[in-house]
């Protein structure tokens, strides 16, 4: 048992020391550096921090709390890391399908954006993903969307952890109409939310293809006086990487090297098409990278060289993407994918472990949001971002490894109680901070509108 020095308020009568809240029994899968695991586990939650980890007889025999969660015969395991999406494109979950991004893109989502995304739809979209994501066991995310205030002010209030990105782009979208507002949003918005236990506010251009050299200078030099994270697309797809060495000589990361816009705080979702040397610059830099493999398949964006990121040392996480490229956001399917579609695509079925899959959607996707101090793994002075799984269910039983378990085998569904930053956001599958039956309806009521706006003018 680790015992963290700042919380020994020694209960006179026992002698225990006063938690918040502990989760006792249950095989701890910390995903610590030596991928501790702990039969009989417990671990003990003070301030929104884990302040003890080890075996349940010791940190019962050490501690008492106010609340407990009973996690006999389950599996704990650190809260899942969804490195990419854009929250409130749930409300277009299947609105266009089958089709490549540049259709996708500029036929159906950029016009039913344009005629359906106001700060009301923003918020009724935010709390249907938030819901699902909760579900799902997912506690932290990175967001890059619009009105991103409004998605901070839903996500704080669900007590979901996020790394949310206000959208700079170079064309008039729903909340900014140019670059110095989009620029003048994101100062008021980082200012509101920098220092907040859940809400790490971000500025997020688009990608180097909709944003100019100048804007993107201007964000890294934002990025630079605030310590924002830049979170940005790089390299989706292979018509983007021709295009840019047509514009510009070169390939998107070489281009966003030399204009000096890469650093240890840009998130880059996708990077499918990287060259060797490009790998390099994203190691040397240290900059984050997030693989989202069901949206690159859907899309048929490619297949990003994950196995090389990987084995060069980046910052690889993983991520669901929108779910009106997904189509939902499902961190569980998205482990499972990443493991079997770089097999398949290597031919070899060494090349992605589960164990690396798992990596990617908790520790490897911490260290891809430059947040592996404070979550990412069961750890003394880590935040407590932990999810409770389920292990009785039919397609769980028997189990023998417990990476191929929850990789190959474990569902959403499985997912039973979700704590962040120390909070019980829900507990035995009932969610405690979102109102699930008004999210539904919400929802139906904006698919009504979506479908009666693209009516009026069908997609050309
Ligand atoms: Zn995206």
């Amino acid at each position: 048992m680790v015992l963290n020095g700042s919380s020994k308020v020694a209960d006179a009568q026992s002698g225990k020391v006063s938690a918040d809240l502990i989760i006792a029994g249950g095989t701890i899968v910390t995903m610590d550096n030596t991928r501790r695991i702990i039969e009989n586990g417990a671990i003990a939650v003070s301030h929104g921090r884990i302040v003890a980890v080890g075996p349940k007889a010791e940190i019962q025999k050490g501690y008492f709390a106010r609340e407990t969660v009973d996690a006999t015969g389950r599996i704990l395991i650190p809260g899942l890391v969804n490195g990419h999406t854009h929250i409130p494109m749930t409300l277009f979950r299947g609105l266009a399908d089958d089709l490549d991004l540049q259709e996708w893109l500029t036929k159906y989502i950029f016009p039913a954006e344009a005629k359906n995304v106001t700060e009301e739809f923003v918020r009724a979209g935010t709390r249907l993903g938030l819901a699902e994501m909760i579900r799902g066991g997912t506690t932290t995310y990175c967001d890059m969307y619009y009105f991103e205030d409004a998605i901070a002010e839903e996500t704080s209030k669900a007590g979901v952890r996020g790394v949310l990105g206000e959208t700079v782009i170079d064309f008039p979208v729903a909340d900014n109409k140019t670059n110095a507002e989009a620029m003048a949003y994101v100062e008021k918005f980082v200012k509101r939310w920098q220092g907040d236990e859940l809400i790490v506010p971000a500025i997020a251009p688009h990608a180097p293809y909709t944003v100019s050299e100048e804007h993107l200078k201007a964000v890294r030099a934002f990025s630079d006086r605030t310590g924002a994270p830049i979170v940005t697309h790089i390299s989706e797809t292979k018509r983007e990487v021709d295009d840019s060495i047509k514009a510009k000589k070169l390939s998107p990361v070489d281009y966003l090297d030399g204009i000096g816009f890469l650093n240890e705080r840009v998130i880059a979702a996708h990077v499918v098409w990287p060259s060797a040397a490009e790998i390099d610059t994203l190691k040397r830099l240290k900059v984050g990278v997030v693989h989202n493999p069901q949206s690159n398949m859907k899309l048929a964006a490619g297949v990003a060289p994950v196995p090389k990121m990987l084995s060069a040392g980046v910052r690889v996480g993983l991520g669901t993407d929108g779910a009106a490229s997904n189509n939902d956001l499902n961190m569980w399917e998205e482990m499972d994918t990443a493991a079997k579609l770089h097999k398949v695509f290597s031919g070899d079925p060494k090349v992605l472990s589960a164990l690396e899959a798992f990596e990617m959607a908790t520790i490897r996707g911490a260290q891809a949001l430059h947040l592996d101090r404070e979550i990412g793994s069961i750890e003394v002075g880590k935040r407590a971002d932990i999810a409770v799984i389920e292990r009785d269910d039919l397609h769980q039983i028997p189990l023998y490894n417990i990476y191929s378990d929850l990789v190959y085998a474990t569902k959403a569904a499985d997912v039973l109680t979700v704590v962040i930053n120390g909070k019980i956001v829900m507990r035995d599958r009932k969610l405690l901070t979102l109102d699930e039956a008004a999210i539904k309806d919400s929802a139906r009521v904006f698919r009504e509108k979506v479908m009666k706006s693209l009516e009026a003018t069908p997609p050309k």
